[in-house]
């Protein structure tokens, strides 16, 4: 039995609250890498088809013996596919590079205002779901008016919204906006991505040795404690156990609130800005 717990999503389906990442794992990887997390006990899995290695996902899923309905399988749509035609054809191609009848969970990959389109693809998105292709949509990297701009437009609110956030960037004021819509928050870069010291920092590694667990349980236990969804990703063996083992450890609202304040704000961004891409 998997430690880790599923969350509710709007659309009456549910998702495990860890989920196996595979940005930046070589492709010629991909197959070995996730077969290993499936093995440790993973059953959701985080690809792209940016990340180019949606084969090496189908491959591992096909070779676990993992039943397909025990494993939520997200993929993204690329910034070059969001005019509808594309969009459809980009989910198509993705379920063939996946080996896949339905994908779980697709993910608009980026918002990417500056093109102005992300309104059309979240059409074609929600025709993907009433086709059958996708069971669940939401987007990724959405500053707060374009999400607030496709729910308008459409009625549909996303099921998830996947961003990065940590403990240095923890998001704040997108949470309560997904509080307020009922969508569930997923963290990409959860550990980080080894951008800045936080695996390291004080408060992180004395609660650590308090649980004796890593740095990198505890900050995915904060994660979990908040009801997000974390991809934590590794392509080490011990790495991979660890980070799925974190769905055992429980902070105190203490410690919760001792990470809580480690919030650096717009400074404590890794990554590239939604609004401005
Ligand atoms: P991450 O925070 O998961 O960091 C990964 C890095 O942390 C690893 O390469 C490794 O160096 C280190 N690490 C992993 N486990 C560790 C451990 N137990 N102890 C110490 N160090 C450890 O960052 P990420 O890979 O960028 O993000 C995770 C996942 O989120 C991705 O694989 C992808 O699925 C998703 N993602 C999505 C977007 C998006 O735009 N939607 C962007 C980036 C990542």
């Amino acid at each position: 039995m998997s430690p880790v717990t599923s969350v509710p999503l709007n659309d009456g389906r549910s998702i495990p609250q860890i989920g196996y990442g595979v940005f930046k794992v070589d492709a010629a990887v991909t197959a070995d890498v996730t077969g290993q997390a499936l093995a440790a006990g993973y059953r959701h899995i985080d690809t792209a088809k940016i990340y180019g290695n949606e084969e090496g996902v189908g491959q591992a899923l096909r070779d676990s013996g993992v039943a397909r309905d025990e494993v939520f399988v997200t993929t993204k749509l690329w910034d070059d596919a969001h005019a509808h035609d594309d969009a459809i054809a980009a989910c198509e191609a993705s379920l063939e590079r996946l080996g896949l009848e339905q994908i779980d969970l697709y993910l608009i990959h980026w918002a990417t205002p500056s093109q102005g389109q992300y309104v059309e693809a979240w059409k074609a998105l929600i025709e993907l779901r009433e086709r059958g292709l996708v069971r669940s949509i939401g987007v990724s990297n959405f500053p707060l008016p374009q999400l607030e701009e496709i729910i308008e437009a459409t009625g549909e609110v996303p099921a998830v919204h996947q961003i990065e956030l940590h403990p240095y960037f923890p998001q704040l004021e997108l949470r309560e906006a997904h509080a307020r819509h009922g969508i569930v928050t997923e963290s990409w870069g959860p550990l980080g991505q080894g951008k800045s010291d936080l695996l390291e920092n004080a408060v992180i590694t004395e609660i650590a040795s308090a649980h004796e667990a890593t740095p990198a349980q505890v900050v995915l236990a904060w994660h979990l404690s908040h009801g997000i969804v974390a991809l934590p990703k590794s392509v080490t063996p011990s790495r991979i156990v660890e980070n799925l083992a974190a769905a055992e450890l429980v902070l105190s609202a203490e410690e919760i609130a001792a990470i809580d304040s480690l919030d650096r704000g717009e400074a404590g961004r890794g990554g590239t800005d939604p609004a401005t891409k």
